[in-house]
């Protein structure tokens, strides 16, 4: 017998819930026929609506659902982080509770990592279709840049969704730091990964947690944990500006002493002065980036805290 971890980070999700856990024990008949069982573990992350007590209501009937609940809402990435520490499985997935990850996809993926030989099974969206048109762009613009400036491959359209063994498991636990980006994670410690395509599907219910801006300044996470190139691009912004302003210099003096000095290009000047500024800011601000995000990590702050938990099997067991 082997034991499967499904992660599920839920933030406000008692809506869509009971419909994910019935199709999940559909899928864990047919896991039963090959010698697999499942350990599901719901992780709330400081909800404010009724998700724990659905959790605690589905937990009455099935005791294969455990759950770990954040004393505050401390984001999905730490929500993965708890479960892949907590999760005891051979095998573990990571699971949206919307439906966006079609639970029907486990046999095949599980067959991937258990048969053919991969380490992990993960999965992308074949299209963006159904996305609004700005988001796209965006997505595909941060895809191209991160691929661009990073050793590390990020894949187009990936999702969290991914099934590893424990050897992988125990692989991005090793990784502590604070800023944590699991697609890039993911990709950075290696392994043999075999690729599944979907066409998005629709949430079953409620609303996406994520706003555009949210998004935003996840991708600028993204990239910050995963490259340093931003420094030595603004360094190399910085350097040509200054043999630039060599060759104004030079431009300057030859032609004051051809035709004197009258006395005019304020305009011009005040446009340079602001756009140097501008750069300049923008420059430190990418400095301040790093600076930031190494603050965090040496103040090496607990990256979730508990409120309670239940990862036994039975109920009159204590874990
Ligand atoms: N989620 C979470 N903490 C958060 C935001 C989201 O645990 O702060 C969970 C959420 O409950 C869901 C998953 O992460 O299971 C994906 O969230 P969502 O569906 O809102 O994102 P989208 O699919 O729109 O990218
Ligand atoms: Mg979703």
């Amino acid at each position: 017998m082997k034991l499967l971890s499904v992660i599920v980070p839920c933030f406000n999700e008692d809506e869509t819930l009971p419909i994910f856990q019935k199709e999940i024990n559909k899928v864990a008949t047919i896991f039963k026929t090959l010698d697999v069982i499942l350990e599901i573990l719901y992780i709330d992350d400081g909800s404010s609506d009724k998700t724990l007590e659905t959790i605690k209501k589905l937990r009455l009937y099935d005791k294969r659902i455990k759950y770990l609940s954040f004393s505050r809402n401390f984001g999905k990435e730490a929500a993965i982080l708890a479960g892949l520490e907590k999760a005891k499985g051979d095998y573990v997935v990571l699971m949206d509770a919307d439906m966006q990850d079609p639970p029907t996809y486990l046999i095949d993926m599980y067959k991937a990592v258990s048969e053919n030989g991969y380490d992990c099974a993960a999965t992308k969206r074949a299209t963006r279709k159904g996305e609004p048109i700005i988001r796209s762009f965006f997505a595909q613009l941060f895809y191209k840049f991160i691929n661009k400036i990073s050793k590390i491959e990020f894949v187009d359209g990936a999702r969290d969704f991914r099934l590893m063994t424990r050897q992988v498991v125990d692989a991005i636990l090793e990784i502590k730091e604070y800023n944590r980006f699991i697609k890039g994670i993911a990709s950075w410690v290696g392994f043999k990964t075999k690729w599944f395509e979907y066409e998005n599907i629709e949430r079953s219910a409620g609303t996406t947690k994520w706003s555009f801006w949210k998004l935003f300044l996840y991708s600028i996470d993204g990239i910050i944990a995963f490259s340093t190139t931003p420094l030595i691009l603004s360094m190399l912004l910085g350097l040509a500006f200054f043999f630039l302003s060599l060759i104004f210099i030079l431009f300057i003096i030859i032609r004051t002493l051809a035709y004197g000095d009258p006395v005019d290009g304020w305009p011009s000047l005040a446009v340079i002065v602001l756009f140097i500024g501008g750069l300049q800011l923008f420059c430190t601000g990418i400095l301040g980036q790093y600076l930031s995000k190494t603050y965090m990590e040496t103040k090496k702050r607990p990256i979730y805290i508990l409120r309670e938990s239940e990862l036994s099997n039975e109920d009159s067991e204590e874990e």
